[in-house]
């Protein structure tokens, strides 16, 4: 069982930037208004994530990382749309098999914090109360400290940052109503710092620059027969960055779809000059029976139905906005 457990959580948390984005989408699904993440060495020796959402009960708190463990299902309806996004209670059972994982946390009727250690899914020890606001911090240590192979096989620490900060970004673009800092340890001057009751546009700003953000036109849209709604904002044909930026969401998860973006190049080509590519980003809501739920957990890429008529429909839909925009 153990084995088949480390085997699953190896294929599952690939790198850092795997686990800050499972964290991350934990604490969105808490409810928190506020995400801080400090990492050291790249999210090798050290990723903590600190958020002030719901919190873990402290009855729960000794199954929190057991395979399959999910404190987010409650019918059939939430299982077909949480499982369109991979798996359900795998990410930080996953997590606890490759590194050593430490949750604090605190529910709102809790006179204190509660903290427990983990270790291949299970708990190592009772845990013990102490001091903590409501929300819940977990720290990774050592990552793949049990796996040399795939810990050899991981980028160097900047690159794996670089990657990880990706993930922040997106999510910081999504959720404006959520504040996001990334820091590394021991630095006092964040990296990443998105206030929380932003907006889109300013956080692009901050995140992007002025000068890109003063190009986006917004997108807005929806179909009658597929139920597919569509938000974000690209930039205008007439200004170009040196490489693609692609922010795709789909039902509030960041995913890749490549057909999608590369009919969404496509537009720009004709517009664009050689070594010049658009901006985009866009976030679907897609009734989650249309998304492809066999998809293997690691695949940040996405299969949905009549996907021919959804990204022509989303095609047309930026093509006429960004026509618009020139006039
Ligand atoms: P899933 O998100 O699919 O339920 P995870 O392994 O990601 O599975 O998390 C397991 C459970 O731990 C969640 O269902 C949730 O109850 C709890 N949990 C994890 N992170 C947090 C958090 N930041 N705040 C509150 N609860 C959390
Ligand atoms: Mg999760």
């Amino acid at each position: 069982q153990t084995v088949v457990n480390k085997i699953a959580a190896g294929e599952i948390i690939v790198r850092p930037a795997n686990a800050v984005k499972e964290m991350m989408e934990n604490s969105l699904d808490a409810g928190s208004t506020d995400i801080i993440i400090t990492i050291k060495n790249g999210g090798l020796d050290l990723i903590q994530i600190q958020d002030n959402g719901c919190g873990i009960r402290k009855d729960d708190l000794p199954i929190a990382c057991e395979r399959f463990t999910t404190s987010k299902i409650n019918s059939f309806e939430d299982l077909t749309s949480l499982s369109s996004f991979g798996f359900r209670g795998e990410a930080l059972s996953s997590i606890s098999y490759i590194a050593k994982v430490k949750i604090t946390t605190r529910t709102a009727d809790a006179v204190c914090a509660f903290q427990m250690e983990y270790g291949l899914g299970q708990p190592l020890g009772l845990g013990k109360l102490c001091a903590g606001n409501v929300g819940t911090i977990i720290t990774v240590e050592n990552f793949f400290y049990n796996n040399p192979v795939r810990k050899s096989i991981l980028s160097s620490p900047t690159e794996e940052y670089v990657r990880l900060a990706e993930f922040v970004t997106k999510y910081a673009v999504r959720y404006p109503n959520v504040g996001f800092t990334l820091k590394k340890f021991g630095q006092h001057v964040a990296d990443i710092r998105t206030p929380p009751s932003s907006s889109t546009l300013e956080n692009c700003k901050l995140l992007f620059g002025n000068t890109i953000t003063r190009e986006l036109v917004l997108v807005e849209g929806e179909t009658d027969k597929y139920h597919c709604k569509v938000a974000g904002y690209v930039s205008n044909p007439n200004f170009s960055i040196k490489k693609i930026t692609f922010l795709l969401f789909i039902n509030g998860r960041s995913v890749d779809c490549n057909k999608l973006k590369r009919s969404l190049e496509l537009i720009y080509a004709a517009h664009l000059p050689k070594n010049g590519f658009p901006f985009i980003y866009l976030s679907l809501e897609l009734p989650p029976g249309l998304i492809d739920v066999n998809i293997h957990p690691t695949k940040a890429e996405v299969y949905f139905r009549f996907e021919e008529e959804i990204i022509s429909f989303i095609v047309t839909l930026v093509q006429s906005k960004i026509m618009a925009s020139q006039t």
